[in-house]
């Protein structure tokens, strides 16, 4: 193949040029580049975006076009079955190389395999390298060489592995190949009629500089009192680095690294690192559960007797009128930014799954349409964690109960009164269940589940 045939660097859930190996090997290779996003709703199996992650990968695709831009490259944007749209990208440009940095969904998997090995076919040059997990799926694994099934251990197992590699710069300048693009206004990700984002646009700025502007202010101001106040949604310590990590606008090695180079952080950091160690959790049972969206983790949550759907209960979790403040401070925090604090997740998802009985695969999509950062692992991953069903999960005895969950993590009513400023009027709905005749009817329908093991 002549070495100067373009170089095309495909895009995917890493949406930024520091740290990204394959735009890497691309430059260092020498060849004009051609860098691509596909927008893929068709190829079998891959999950259609949700509307706020629409909404993000928006603002993601212009920074990064923008990003590019400045080191004199390009981004091409492109609608279709991926590996097709690949393919024919490769026959307009004459390209002899395609580079991606690696995904770990089922069927992303086999659509890469597939395309790898049909370009090598064609006598292409393709690598794949790791750059969105730590630790990829694979390379840890128990005595017994099978999977983790439980984050203590695995975890452990990741820390005693090689630490992990250090950042790749950005590259200096690209040599840009040229071919046609899709107008991303034609995609319309942004909601028009109605358009809803106006509190993600507040909340939010999707890209690269963002990203790590906002790593930078949390290392700053928060990552000493991360420890202690994590817990509490009204102290804001997280990071929210959530959404930057799931579209790849900053790379874990990227935040893996500038964590712990700040020695002050203490307790903090180690806090954090443990943090981003359930994020791999989360993808390395993901790999091998690929259908976890979907089927229970633990086939004996099969039996589960799900009560016959209540269409207004359901309604009534999503848009925050439950009657109990905490849940329904979530829910339009949710619903008004796109992202929701964890404690307050676990709350609102015990109290769908467990007091209105309502099966967590209904909250698990009410969640991937709303959160800008829905991804493919952490949340099934969690729904099922919660719910009881799934690796390493709560057990199911273990009911959140959102008044002591207040008291606790809300002491001053401060969330609630963020989000339900008519709390405690006659403008608030009564609660839509009795807390404690519920969480005794979920724990009545769990022995379904004991008889079944
Ligand atoms: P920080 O506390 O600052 O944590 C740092 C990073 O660690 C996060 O950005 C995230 O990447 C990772 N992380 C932290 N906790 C978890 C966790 N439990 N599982 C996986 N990764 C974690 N997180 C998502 O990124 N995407 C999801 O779709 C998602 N769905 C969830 C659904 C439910 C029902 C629950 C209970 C949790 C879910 N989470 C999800 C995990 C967690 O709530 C968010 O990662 C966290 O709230 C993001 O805020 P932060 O960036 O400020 O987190």
């Amino acid at each position: 193949m002549n070495s100067d045939a373009p170089s095309i660097v495909w895009f995917r859930d890493d949406l930024r040029v520091a740290d990204h190996p394959a735009l890497h090997a691309a430059v260092e290779r020498g060849a004009p580049v051609v860098c691509v996003y596909v927008l893929d709703e068709e190829s079998p199996g891959i999950r259609p975006l949700g509307g706020a992650a629409r909404w993000w990968l928006h603002g993601s695709l212009t920074a990064l076009g923008d990003a590019l831009g400045a080191l004199g490259g390009r981004l091409v944007l492109r609608r279709g079955p991926a590996d097709r749209v690949i393919r024919s990208l490769v026959d307009e440009t004459g390209a002899g190389a395609v580079f991606w940095n690696r995904r770990y969904g089922g069927p992303e998997r086999e659509l890469d395999a597939g395309l790898k090995q049909a370009l090598h076919d064609d006598g292409l040059i393709v690598h794949s390298f790791a750059a969105d997990l730590l630790f990829e799926p694979w390379t840890i694994r128990t005595g017994q060489g099978t999977p983790f099934s439980v984050f203590t251990p695995f975890w452990r197992a990741c820390r005693s592995a090689p630490e992990p590699r250090h950042p790749l710069p950005a590259p200096h300048a690209i040599d840009s190949a040229d071919a046609a693009t899709d107008d991303l206004g034609d995609w319309e990700l942004l909601p028009t009629r109605p358009d809803w984002a106006g509190g993600l646009r507040e909340a939010w700025t999707p890209g690269s500089d963002a990203a790590h502007e906002r790593l930078r202010e949390f290392l700053d101001d928060d990552l000493s009192a991360y420890a202690k106040g994590r817990d509490e949604p009204a102290k804001e310590v997280t990071s929210r680095l959530s959404p930057h990590l799931r579209w790849g606008e900053l790379s874990p090695y990227e935040v893996w690294h500038a964590v712990r180079e700040r020695r002050s952080g203490g307790e903090g950091a180690a806090r954090f690192l443990t943090e981003l160690g359930w994020r791999e959790f989360a993808w390395h049972v993901l790999f091998h559960a690929p259908d976890l969206a979907t089927r229970n983790w633990r086939a004996e949550f099969d039996a589960f007797p799900w009560p016959r759907l209540h269409p207004s209960a359901l309604r009534a979790w999503e848009v925050g009128r439950t009657g109990v403040p905490l849940v329904d401070a979530g829910m339009r925090e949710l619903w008004a930014t796109g992202a929701m604090h964890n404690r307050i997740r676990l709350v609102t998802a015990s109290f769908l799954t467990k007091n209105l009985l309502i099966d967590w695969r209904r909250g698990e999509q009410w969640f991937w349409d709303t959160l800008v950062d829905a991804d493919a692992a952490s949340n099934p991953f969690n729904w099922q964690w919660v719910a009881g069903s799934g690796a390493d999960a709560a057990p199911y005895f273990r009911v959140f109960n959102p008044e002591l969950q207040a008291t606790k993590f809300d002491a001053h009513g401060e969330y609630v009164r963020r989000w339900v400023p008519e709390v405690g009027t006659d403008d608030y709905p009564e609660p839509i269940v009795d807390l404690k005749a519920t969480r005794d009817a979920a724990l009545a329908a769990y022995e379904h589940v004991k008889a079944a093991r």
